[in-house]
């Protein structure tokens, strides 16, 4: 049995190592000022890249481009979304606004049996049809509008070209807003090669837009098994050139290039990981002793987990739950399973429209927190007859059993915003006494024998994925974060990093959102030299310790 006490002491040891790390791995970044206008100044940011030791002989100073706030806010296109199933089901930590615009080409050849040239004369990249790149780069250029830190921090950068020399592989979604990542990258001075970390989840135009450009891309939307590991492998394994750093999304690409090719793998300098599965499997390999590499768990960093789960989340569900419904929330009884930072979103934009919501929770600060916010915190069976919809938000299993879902009034909606499928028993309805009606995409009518129709949505995955589509914003922040995350790893000094996984400094992710505020015209207030000396802390940053709780 776990002794408590020690579980408290060990925490502790856990955070100041955690803090240690940080102002270790901060001194980079110490020069870095958040500054009054929420934008970062340029002698500071150049320092702050000079200051680091770096694998290069000579260091070029940044040379800035004018940093007027360049990127106005625009209004966005963000391209719809189709269900993403992942193979390794790990890209449902992330977001992608999946679903190509040109999806219903005819061709059914496999864009493996083809052989494409760019107008450069290049091969090196299968795509579904390199003749919709121009399509895509419209794509690309409407989600720049609303990345405009991403942009800006390219801008800044691109002179100092922090990414010289690098060679990454990625394995994320590859939609709009990645593109404009892996863009900064190249503008950087890296050299990318990407495949999807998802079947689904490619925009077929913006895979050309990018192969057009040079960056080898192996990926198209419904790509079958065999498919996806073919684009890893054609990936990673090309004539001439060897990755020395891996962005991944769910640790596919890790994976595979673990076990594949171990010789390249021990040459990587960082990995950098976005997903709550892949940072699992970096933990796993870490503690048998397996990891050879340094990674940066990108998925805890405040910036992700504050920003993707709790905002994303609030803008994503009801965009989620009115395509698929067209029902009016206002006036309607709602549960949310789980007051974690999704479920908190949920229930603040369900709230927000007039919805009397309910809560359920097992831990007793998050009921208390969702007292306090004016939510009722109930036990499922209390209200399961009255509700109209149930929406799980736990990362839990069978938290709706088909108990419950027989005890559900006519027309009631149910489905999930959690990682995976099990939190709804969905297994339990396919019994043969159930008709299931399929009446839209991402919809269905279970009929009970004697004609109640419950809702399922998404057949209890991820509504938002499967249903709607996530701010390009949101994707900002988590873009930014990956690429610093990249240039952090890729130019520390040997022996910043061991063989182990990081999180974010928080210097990082202070930076990271302040390159952000920009977009808002918000203004910071700066501590006074007598402040800072009072709360004891730098007047750059970091503001809070590491187990600081936002
Ligand atoms: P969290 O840990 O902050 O919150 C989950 C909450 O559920 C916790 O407070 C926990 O006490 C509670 N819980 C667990 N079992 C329960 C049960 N049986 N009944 C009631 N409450 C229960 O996690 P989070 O950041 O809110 O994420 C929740 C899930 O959503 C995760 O699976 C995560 O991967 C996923 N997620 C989804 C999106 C999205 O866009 N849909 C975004 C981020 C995360």
């Amino acid at each position: 049995m776990s002794d408590p006490a020690l579980d408290a002491k060990l925490e502790v040891k856990q955070a100041s190592k955690e803090v240690k790390e940080s102002e270790n791995v901060a001194e980079k970044y110490s020069a870095m000022t958040v500054s009054k206008n929420s934008e970062m100044n340029m002698g500071e940011l150049s320092s702050a890249f000079s200051a680091v030791p770096t694998h290069k002989p000579v260091k070029k100073q940044i040379q800035f481009v004018e940093d007027k706030q360049e990127f106005s806010r625009f209004p966005t296109k963000t391209g719809r979304r189709s269900l993403s199933r992942s193979i390794s089901q790990s890209s449902t930590d992330s977001y992608s606004s999946a679903a190509s615009y040109t999806d219903s080409s005819d061709d059914e050849t496999s864009p493996r049996d083809k052989t494409q040239v760019n107008s450069k004369g290049s091969t090196d990249f299968c795509v579904k049809n390199i003749k919709q790149a121009e399509f895509g780069r419209r794509e690309i250029e409407i989600a720049e509008q609303d990345m405009s830190a991403l942009i800006s921090l390219r801008k800044r950068a691109q002179s100092e070209k922090p990414l010289a020399g690098a060679k990454i592989v990625g394995c994320t979604h590859i939609t709009a807003q990645t593109a404009v990542l892996i863009e900064t990258l190249v503008a950087l001075g890296a050299q990318c090669r990407w495949t999807a970390c998802n079947i689904y989840s490619t925009q077929n135009e913006v895979a050309a837009a990018l192969s057009e450009t040079g960056v080898a891309v192996f990926a198209w939307k419904g790509e079958s098994e065999d498919d996806f590991w073919w684009c890893i492998d054609r990936c990673v394994n090309t004539e001439g050139w060897q990755p020395n750093m891996i962005l991944d999304d769910g640790g596919d690409l890790t994976h595979w290039m673990y076990k594949k090719y171990p010789n390249v793998f021990k040459k990587i300098r960082g990995i950098v990981e976005e997903s709550v599965t892949g940072v699992h499997r970096l933990y796993q390999l870490s503690k048998a002793g397996k990891l050879c590499v340094p990674a940066m768990n990108v998925n805890d960093s405040v910036t992700k987990q504050k920003f993707d789960n709790l905002y994303c989340c609030r803008e994503s569900i009801l965009d989620g739950l009115k395509r698929t419904t067209d029902v009016m929330f206002g006036g309607k009884q709602v549960v949310v399973c789980g007051y974690g930072e999704v479920g908190k979103g949920c229930c603040a934009a369900l709230k927000a429209l007039g919805s009397i919501v309910y809560v359920t929770e097992i831990d007793p600060i998050c009921g208390l927190q969702a007292c306090m916010d004016g939510f009722r915190v109930v036990k499922l069976n209390e209200i399961i007859r009255q509700v109209d919809v149930i929406i799980t938000c736990t990362g839990n299993k069978n938290v709706v059993t088909r108990d419950q879902l027989d005890r559900m009034k006519n027309g009631s909606i149910v489905c999930n915003m959690g990682h995976s499928n099990t939190e709804i028993d969905v297994a339990s309805l396919r019994t043969p006494e159930l008709t299931w009606e399929r009446v839209r995409s991402q919809v269905d009518h279970v009929i009970w024998p004697d004609g109640k129709r419950v809702i399922l949505l998404a057949e209890g995955r991820l509504l938002n994925l499967s249903c709607s589509t996530v701010p390009t914003f949101v994707l900002s922040i988590t873009a930014t974060t990956q690429a610093l995350a990249l240039i952090e790893l890729y130019n520390a000094p040997e022996g910043r990093y061991k063989q182990d996984v990081y999180l974010l400094p928080k210097k990082m992710d202070e930076y990271v959102a302040s390159l952000h505020l920009a977009t808002f015209d918000a203004h910071l207030t700066e501590l006074t030299d007598e402040q800072a000396k009072y709360l004891g802390l730098n007047k750059n940053g970091p503001f809070k310790p590491n187990y600081y709780r936002y």
